[in-house]
């Protein structure tokens, strides 16, 4: 008697919480099955496999969904996303990602005008290009004014160029080139009168939005918990964040906040990005005391330095022989502490520069488990690869190319461009790579934009520049987006991958991902995400 109690108590002990059934499950376990049922308990998966496996578990606690022969994916995961930034201002910024014309962004513009508080600014803060309009251009001050109503309005192009109506010169005060330290030019027709443009490089953009308001403690906390909503929608379950630009340690207090209260819907591990110039290696001392590598949980890890490794090494194809010093020194001391590093790095030309150095460090103190990766590096010749490899070096690749294509070109070539980038050769020579977007200023957060050209090649504009040669299988591509930038988390045990016993992280598509023409690849949106066994989106 007391024995049936028992083996009844723990019967229900063990009953899954969810069960999945009637599905196209992508495991993407080594072997690439596809299973049609799926159980969950506590945040765990516990049973795979046909109905007749899971059925017996199933208990009246259970919630059962069918899933009506729809494609499951394992949780996707971006390598490289600012992620962090995006979400301190998304309930406070306009986005016209994805905006196919300029009426179509200047509504988002006017809807933004009705809804805010008078005297807010209205804030497009990258994201986009004008290669997405169906017009090819950037808007005029004078439609953006007529959006804009009685706001200040700021838009930002990349890192290169703003535009502000009126109301937003008056605000800020600017009225000549001096107001817009340190490169800022106003922009001028040909008759010589301001058009509402400023050109510049990346620190006249920086600086220039950093003149911008802040969002307030609670305007963080809602647009941080918006924007992982916002990428649970599109079947993200992880991000690796890179820090970025003007993030420094009150910024990820929205963030920690949300993780206290176990309010994450969003795996989230994080580097730190260089604070003050020439200091270094003294903030990273002083900043990881007590944050040792990998601290955290499933939800949130501190995972290393980077994206800015070094102020003098950072987007720099030239830097100096004193920055290169530097620059070994944190790469030691980053060894050191068995630490894991990511460096930005944009030409094959020069990448020589941190291989060297990676390589010099690695004879002193082993890097080959630190999983130290390079971020970017479209254009990654064979030999580099190959450097990476013996390194035990991962690769973060991002979907540069679907805005930039165009300009890639006209700077490197056709025939570069074919091999760019080097997936295939990269998957070959056995390289970890994950993919991802670098959003939100420089592009859209958009997963499946990225998947779909990871597989055609297509810019924004349409033109497909890719070879086949480096074209992935749609499973290959879905592999970095899960597993490969999972290994990059130093998660791909947990997560990347649904089998018995790994985190519950997954999605269920609107789209056969495997089967929809490429074309459609990026139309496909979640309908339902969950993350550690809790439904996060459902539609
Ligand atoms: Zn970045």
């Amino acid at each position: 008697m007391l024995g049936g109690l028992l083996v009844c108590a723990s019967a229900l002990a063990q009953a899954p919480d969810l069960v999945l059934v009637n599905g196209k499950i992508h495991t993407l376990a080594a072997k690439s099955t596809v299973a049609e049922a799926l159980a969950i308990r506590d945040g765990r998966i516990v049973a795979l496999g046909n109905f007749a496996k899971v059925k017996p578990l199933i208990a009246r606690s259970t919630r059962v969904v069918d899933l009506k022969g729809r494609t499951v994916i394992p949780g996707l995961i971006d390598s490289h996303m600012h992620a962090i930034r995006a979400g301190l201002s998304f309930s406070t910024e306009v986005n016209w990602i994805g905006a196919r014309s300029i009426p179509e962004a200047l509504a988002r513009l006017r809807e933004a005008a009705r809804t805010r508080k008078p005297g807010d600014w209205l804030i497009v803060a990258g994201g986009w290009t004008p290669e997405q309009f169906a017009e090819k251009r950037v808007p005029t001050q004078a439609e953006i004014a007529e959006a804009g109503g009685d706001h200040p309005v700021y838009i930002q192009l990349f890192y290169g160029w703003a535009m502000l109506n009126p109301k937003g010169f008056e605000a800020l005060g600017i009225r000549e080139d001096k107001d817009v330290p340190p490169a800022g030019k106003l922009d001028r027709d040909a008759s010589g009168a301001l058009t509402g443009g400023i050109s510049g490089n990346t620190p006249t953009i920086t600086g220039l939005f950093a003149r911008l308001p802040k969002p307030s403690f609670e305007e963080q906390i809602e647009g941080t918990k918006a924007f992982f909503r916002e990428l649970n929608r599109l079947a993200l379950t992880g991000v690796i964040d890179p820090g970025g630009f003007g993030m420094a340690p009150p910024d990820y207090q929205a963030l920690f906040s949300i993780w206290r209260e176990g309010g994450l819907t969003l795996r989230v591990a994080y580097t730190i990005f260089a604070q003050g110039r020439g200091k270094e290696l003294e903030d990273y001392k002083n900043l990881t005391q007590l944050l040792p590598m990998g601290f955290g949980d499933s939800w949130l890890r501190f995972n290393g330095i980077g994206e800015n490794v070094a102020w003098g090494v950072y987007n720099n194809d030239a830097p100096t022989e004193a920055a290169r010093e530097q620059f070994y020194e944190i790469c030691r001391w980053a060894a050191s502490q068995g630490m894991a590093l990511n460096i930005h790095w944009h030409n094959d030309s020069s990448v020589w520069m941190v291989l060297d150095t990676f390589e010099r460090v690695n004879k002193e103190i082993p890097i080959g488990n630190l999983r130290w990766t390079l971020v970017h590096l479209e254009d990654a010749a064979e030999d580099t690869l190959k450097r990476m490899k013996a390194l035990g070096v991962g690769w973060a690749m991002q979907d540069a190319g679907y805005f930039e294509g165009e300009a890639q070109l006209k700077a490197k070539g056709e025939q570069a461009l074919r091999r760019m980038p080097p997936m295939n050769s990269a998957l070959y020579i056995g390289v970890h790579v994950g993919a991802g977007t670098d959003a939100h200023r420089v592009m859209s957060y958009n997963p499946w934009v990225a998947l779909r050209w990871m597989l055609d090649g297509k810019t924004v504009g349409g033109r497909a520049l890719r070879g086949p040669e480096e074209t992935p299988t749609r499973e290959n591509a879905l592999r970095m987006y899960t597993l490969g930038s999972a290994w990059l988390a130093f998660a791909e045990k947990e997560r990347g991958s649904l089998e018995v016993g790994k985190l519950a992280d997954l999605a269920v598509l609107s789209k056969d991902y495997f089967k929809v023409p490429v074309e459609e690849i990026g139309e496909i949106e979640s309908v339902m995400t969950v993350v550690g066994g809790k439904v996060v989106f459902e539609r």
